[in-house]
């Protein structure tokens, strides 16, 4: 994520904790309610007795305690979404979740975020399900098996976006973004996924996305991964991307708008496909031509780009900022708009591009960890521009030591109101430039490749990359030199010195 001016509304903390309860009693009865939008945390009827047990509504993050759900892992999501842009945006979307519980289950969650629910099944038989707020909770007619695949079908509609602290579009805990008559894109770290498809909405539980969108003609719909089929239908066309690499729900994205769609040849087994505004075909020059070798760039600091596909989404409308979203990050035009002699479009560009390793490839377990995505992607930002001339990596950071009061916070726990703050960018920043200079450059290279390589598609703790890093030393971590560091530069308040 970049915000490049602090304007936007502050991350907001998740709705009221709500109570998780599912009417079961009645679970013979394929009662599917579509309209009830309860607004109590009242419990309802306990589940029937029988095997399994309530999956729970969060997966215990300490920052957003319901975001995601307990008791399973989705395998993939195929989303079938036929967007309405003109005037309000509205879905109609089927979502099909396929999911493999890790305990029995009566009950379980997802999350969803306003809509109606026109119907939900689970391996084709009709469940009964409740709204609480950002949680769906279903009740399969039978109880899930440990270990047992089930398909989940959700039928839903509505207005994507137009419910909880996300109101107005913009940004507050993200998700959809309803530009204008001709463009809408989807923003959603730390937990919008919500906003647009009924989810496991934590990073920690990456799945395979497919997205189906049907869009009116001539507008062309963009997600990540790979575009695999599209059809133009007359009145509308319908585009079916598929990701062959798992994600966590928030890297999921669709723009829909007035775009060209451009290859770009890439580095051996890397497809690249941009897509610009169709009245901008100069964001194709600029910072997105040099997207090839900015890949090629990191890959010799990072490791092989961890991806089959990449690219970016120039998306006019949006205040300044970008999202790293899996394979193809979203940019808002007014960032890659600059002038002569800015590097703003690259530095952002590189940003977003430096977090399909740190943060997409390898998520942050929970979002007090946010400093793993941030932090890396300042340090790649600032890589990127010593690359093309400007300030040296030091320089870069000691321009952002700058006495910002901001930066007295510690970037592996800021809280949920500077989880986007400066302290995790800069500071996390200036943390992997210390340690670089700890390391020296060679040591500390290997530690980011091998960082990716162990936990590509996977989540990690930053006391797993101070580990590594202290293997990689050759030391014990506790007493290091590391451990100093780190104490220091990522769990106190106060900013330290730099040592260069
Ligand atoms: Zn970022």
């Amino acid at each position: 994520m970049t915000r490049r001016r602090r304007a936007i509304v502050p991350v907001a903390v998740l709705l009221a904790a709500l109570v998780a309860a599912c009417s079961a009693d009645d679970a013979a009865l394929p009662s599917l309610e579509s309209d009830e939008r309860p607004t109590s945390s009242a419990p309802t009827t306990a589940p029937a007795a029988g095997p399994g047990t309530e999956g729970a509504d969060g997966v215990g993050d300490p920052y957003y305690p319901q975001a995601g759900n307990g008791g399973y892992d989705v395998e993939r999501y195929d989303l079938d979404v036929d967007v309405t842009i003109r005037g309000t945006d509205h879905l109609d979307a089927v979502a099909t979740v396929t999911l493999l519980p890790t305990q029995d289950l009566s009950t379980f969650h997802l999350d969803l975020l306003g809509f109606e629910v026109a119907s939900l099944t689970v391996d084709d038989r009709p469940a009964l399900f409740e709204r609480q707020g950002r949680e769906l909770v279903v009740a399969p007619p039978t109880p899930l098996r440990t270990g047992e695949q089930a398909i989940v079908r959700v039928a839903y509609s509505g207005t994507p976006g137009s419910t909880g602290s996300n109101q107005g579009g913009l940004i507050g805990d993200g998700g959809w973004v309803d530009l204008s008559d001709e463009w809408s894109t989807v923003i959603a770290e730390p937990v919008g996924a919500a906003t647009w498809f009924p989810s496991n909405d934590h990073p920690s539980d990456k799945a395979l996305v497919g997205v189906t969108a049907t869009v009116p003609a001539p507008l062309e719909a963009v997600a990540g991964g790979r575009l695999v089929e599209r059809r133009d239908e007359g009145a509308t066309s319908t585009f079916r991307w598929e990701a062959t690499e798992p994600m966590s729900p928030y890297l999921a994205s669709l723009t829909v708008g007035d775009m060209q769609l451009a290859d770009q040849p890439g580095p051996p087994g890397i497809r690249i496909l941009n897509a610009v505004p169709l009245d901008r075909p100069d964001m194709l020059d600029g910072a997105v031509s040099r997207f090839p070798e900015m890949i090629s760039f990191f890959s010799e600091h990072f490791g092989p780009y961890p991806f089959a596909d990449a690219g970016n989404v120039v998306v006019p409308g949006l205040p300044p900022l970008a999202l790293e979203c899996q394979t193809r990050s979203v940019l808002a035009l007014s960032i890659m708009d600059g002038g002569p002699g800015d590097t703003t479009a690259d530095e952002v560009t590189a940003h977003e591009l430096t977090h399909q390793w740190f943060g997409d490839a390898v998520g942050p377990a929970a979002w007090n960890a946010i400093w793993l995505n941030e932090g890396f992607a300042t340090y790649g930002e600032w890589l990127w521009l010593e690359h093309i001339g400007g300030l040296a990596v030091e320089q870069s950071a000691r321009r952002a030591h700058n006495g910002n009061p901001a930066l007295d916070v510690p970037p592996a726990d800021p809280g949920v109101d500077e989880l986007f703050g400066a302290s995790v960018y800069h500071r996390g920043g200036m943390f992997l430039v210390e340690l670089r200079t700890l390391m020296g450059e060679d040591r500390f290279d290997e530690l980011l490749r091998t960082w990716v390589d162990q936990h590509r598609f996977g989540v990690a703790t930053t006391e797993q990359f101070l580990q590594l890093a202290a293997e990689i030393m050759g030391v014990p971590y506790d007493g290091s030199r590391i451990a100093v560091l780190s104490d220091a530069w990522l769990r106190s308040g106060r900013l330290p010195p730099l040592s260069f």
